[in-house]
Formats: structure tokens, sequence, C-alpha cells
């Protein structure tokens, strides 16, 4: 009998500025088995960005509605907006043994591992506080007072990095890019991941399959 490993739930976290949405950009397009969960949100599209691709943007009242109808993993309101993981995708992607990235704030990275904490939480990490206000401000997408309202966050978010199990600093892309990839392979070989899977097919060889393909 085969069944298929649950895929791995990776939840990505850090302050604005960090880096991690182009980490996971990366990521994705380097690896055919990762996927993005495309978030709801309340703000207003940037500039170039698109409904369904870089999130659903959706008015406050269906946000609120789709809370209510227990429709997200977890929400959270982040600088003025409202921010969810849409709940079913998310279970329908790990059923189908797809690794799944969350790109999601402080508060919502925590809800998420109230229930699962078998998913791997990554914390990115901007080399010095004043890069990660250079980015910021080279991003050019924020007004003054958001930028202000990011900046401060961002000194009280880096106390929640002890609540996670790994911490990357995104100094040169690649570097830490590869140090994520690392991180997903020596989860995914984990033995109370694949055990089940394992004692399973151990009679019909596939152990070796399940480690190495
Ligand atoms: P931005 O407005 O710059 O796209 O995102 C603002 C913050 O909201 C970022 O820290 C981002 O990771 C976070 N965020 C994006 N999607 C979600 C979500 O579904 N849930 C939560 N809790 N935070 C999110």
């Amino acid at each position: 009998m085969r069944t298929c490993n649950r895929g791995v739930l990776i939840v990505i976290s850090g302050p604005s500025g960090a880096g991690k949405g182009t980490i996971c950009k990366e990521l994705l397009e380097k690896h055919e088995n990762i996927y993005l969960s495309v978030s709801a949100t309340t703000r207003e599209p940037r500039s170039g960005e698109v409904h369904g691709v870089n999130y659903y943007f959706l008015k406050k009242e269906d946000f609120l509605r789709k809370v209510k109808e227990n429709g997200f993993l977890e929400y959270a309101e982040v600088y003025g907006n409202c921010y969810g993981t849409p709940k079913a995708n998310v279970e329908k992607m790990l059923d189908e043994g797809k690794d799944v990235i969350l790109e999601i704030d402080i508060q919502g990275a925590l809800k998420v591992k109230e229930n699962f904490s078998e998913g791997v939480f990554i914390f990115i990490l901007p080399p010095s506080m004043e890069e990660l206000k250079q980015r910021i401000i080279k991003r050019g997408s924020e007004t003054e007072e958001s930028l202000m309202r990011r900046f401060k966050s961002a000194y009280k978010e880096i106390n929640y990095v002890s609540k996670y199990n790994y911490a990357v600093v995104n100094d040169t892309l690649d570097v830490a890019v590869s140090k994520v990839e690392s991180i997903i392979a020596a989860e995914k070989c984990r033995v109370d991941r694949i055990k089940e899977n394992t004692i399973l097919d151990s009679k019909e060889g596939l152990i070796h399959e399940q480690l190495y393909d």
C-alpha cells in the first residue's frame, strides 16, 4: 500500500523589508513542488499587483464574511489592513503532497503554530536595522506614515524570532535562499514526517524511493 506523504507547511515571516517576498519568489521559481498560498487582504493593490496572483483583494465586508464562515486558517490586522490565509486551498495542497509556503506576519504565524505544530517556522532577518530602513524606503511604495509604522513594528517584531524554528539573515539573497532550501530539505528527511509511510511501505522496498526521490 502506498500513500502520498503530506506536504510540508512552511511559514515565512519577518519584518517588512527583510526580503521574505523575494526569497519566496526565488523558491517558487526553483522548486516545482513548492506552492505559495495566496492570501486575502483588504488593502488596496499596489501598482502591478494582480488579483488572485499577489493577493485576493477583498472589500472589508467580504473579508469579514469569510472570517464568519471560518474560511481562514488565520487572519490578522497588519498596518491597518486585514490579511488572511484561505484555509481550503492550503489543506488541499498539503493533502496532495505539495509543500506550501505561507508568507505571513508574526501574529498570523503564531496562530498557525497553535494548530500546525508540524509546520516549519522560519524568521527572515535583515542584516541590520539601518539596512532594513533603506530597503523599505527604496521600495518607494509606502507613504511617509506607513513607512514609519512599518519601521516601528519591525523593532518590536524582531523580538519574536525566538518563537520560530529557524532564523535566516538575508544579507546576500542567494545565500539566504540556499539556507531556506537546506532547512526544507532537512525537514523533509525528518523521521517523524516519513515514519508512517515507511512502515506501511517497507515490505515493498519503497523506503529508498521515499527518501531519495
Ligand atoms: P504587504 O502589505 O507589504 O503585502 O504585507 C504586509 C504584511 O502582511 C507582511 O508582513 C505580510 O507578510 C503580511 N501578510 C500577507 N499575507 C498575510 C496573511 O494571509 N496573514 C497574515 N497574518 N499576514 C499576512
